[in-house]
């Protein structure tokens, strides 16, 4: 956080010292709800959780150097009270954010935001200091929080921004207001909450309709909703694609050794790249990545030698790594839609091994009634893929079978109940030179790539 003596929160916030808090007080450290993560000179908000009550841990937080905690019951030790502890941490996001020169780069899509989040925060450490989503938190409460890590020297702020309901993405604009908002792509992930892909590309729409004129708008051309956009931002338009004609674009993709390598074109130049990460899809965020750093002013050389060498994205997306038996495993369990399943399953069928192809894939979730032939769509494209071994895990996934069955190929299909039998099939079936895609939504087939993943 940017340092604030405690009267200076008080009215960001709207709240009332207590009586035995000293407003002159600085707070020189960020400020944490979770207790055990208050360092010296910090701040606590405690909020009522469903679980436990923050407001039982001020005393705790205040031992830890907490210099006061933002509260709305009462609590031992220095105190602001407010109305709202959420409210109050989405104002002191907003005055954080008021005293600092950062640049607020916001990435939204239905596909891809933590994988595009992750590079874009690689590529802007690079140029200067950054602070970025942690992990997958891009909600009312992590979208807030991450803002208010932003410190005086901070360059680049990186967020994550979900949209779980209409005005959603909205809300969090006006918390910190982007210079640039990228979208990835709308696809069919939460249809649940929005009722069509319609409405779902409305409510991603709200990114580009909040910047402002000055600001750059950076849309994919390979997805025509997206695409559409343009004609609704006031911001200056960056397109990117793989398929289609692009300001930052990847020719003469191909793999070597199931990796993409691709040549970077942007408004100011070309470099070869040599992407570490798996799958066409990853290209397309690598290629979101580079127009926000092209926005930045960085050269294309310079993009294309920090995408080489990106490490690790999050836990569970495209980590493929090989075991020491000589089995290649692509963990891609973290969750899965349409789009990503697919995106998966040409992964699997392009890295490069010796053995079979097995792809077990848990329940694609709130597909609702668009389940069934979603999953019978999966089936087939793993068959025409060339996938040897499709595994189907869980209820609701039987329609992958009939799919991968409808279709010519040579693939064996089998379903089981429960992630333990896939397991012993796993056990049994697999040898030295396999290849292995773990994938389903959520928790659904996190067993088993913790299985895969046993020495
Ligand atoms: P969430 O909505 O859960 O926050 P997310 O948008 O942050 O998801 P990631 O966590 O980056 O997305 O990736 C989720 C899944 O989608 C992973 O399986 C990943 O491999 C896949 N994926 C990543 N990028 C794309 C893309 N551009 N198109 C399709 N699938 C993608
Ligand atoms: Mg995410």
């Amino acid at each position: 956080m940017i340092a604030m003596t405690l009267a200076e929160v008080a009215a960001a916030t709207g709240g009332k010292l207590s009586p035995n808090t000293d407003a002159s007080t600085t707070v020189t450290a960020t400020v944490e709800y979770d207790s055990r993560k208050v360092t010296t000179g910090g701040l606590f908000v405690a909020l009522p959780g469903e679980r436990v009550n923050g407001h039982d841990y001020a005393a705790k937080a205040h031992q830890l150097g907490a210099v006061a905690t933002i509260a709305t019951q009462e609590v031992a030790g220095p105190a602001i009270y407010v109305a709202d502890g959420l409210t109050a941490l989405a104002d002191l996001a907003s005055e954080t954010l008021r005293r600092s020169q950062a640049t607020v780069i916001a990435v939204t899509g239905s596909n891809g935001k933590t994988s595009t989040k992750d590079l874009i925060g690689q590529l802007c450490a690079s140029l200067g200091p950054t602070v970025a989503t942690e992990a997958n938190f891009n909600n009312e409460l992590g979208h807030p929080y991450t803002v208010c890590r932003t410190q005086a020297d901070t360059q680049y702020l990186v967020l994550e921004t979900a949209a779980r309901f209409k005005g959603n993405i909205t809300q969090l604009c006006h918390i910190a207001p982007p210079h640039i908002g990228v979208v990835l792509n709308v696809g069919i992930s939460h249809l649940d909450g929005f009722g069509s892909i319609e409405n779902t590309a409305h409510v991603k729409g709200e990114l580009p309709r909040f910047l402002p004129a000055e600001g750059t708008a950076i849309l994919n051309a390979d997805d025509h909703r997206v695409a559409a956009m343009a004609s609704e931002t006031a911001a200056e338009v960056l397109t990117f694609g793989i398929h289609s004609p692009a300001d930052v674009r990847a020719e003469k993709l191909h793999t070597e050794q199931g990796r993409p390598h691709f040549t970077l074109v942007t408004p100011s130049g070309t470099a070869q790249v040599e992407l570490p990460l798996y799958g066409t899809h990853q290209v397309s965020n690598a290629l979101a990545a580079a127009a926000v750093a092209h926005t930045l002013r960085a050269s294309a050389e310079h993009i294309a030698a920090e995408l080489g060498r990106v490490a690790r994205l999050s836990e569970r997306r495209m980590d493929l790594y090989r075991r020491g038996d000589g089995i290649t495993v692509i963990d891609d369990s973290y969750n899965a839609n349409p789009a990503s399943m697919t995106a998966a399953i040409h992964a699997l069928a392009n890295v490069p091994t010796t053995g079979r192809r097995f792809a077990v894939l848990g329940l694609m979730a709130d597909l609702i009634d668009l389940s069934d032939e979603c999953h019978h769509e999966l089936g087939k494209h793993a068959a025409e893929q060339g996938i040897d071994h499709v595994i189907a895990v869980g209820d609701g996934t039987q329609p992958i079978i009939r799919g991968a069955q409808s279709s010519a190929g040579s693939i064996t299909a089998t379903h089981v109940p429960q992630q333990g039998d896939a397991i012993d099939i796993l056990r049994q079936q697999l040898r030295p030179g396999d290849a292995v895609l773990v994938k389903g939504s959520r928790y659904r087939t996190w067993d088993i790539a913790d299985f895969l993943r046993l020495p």
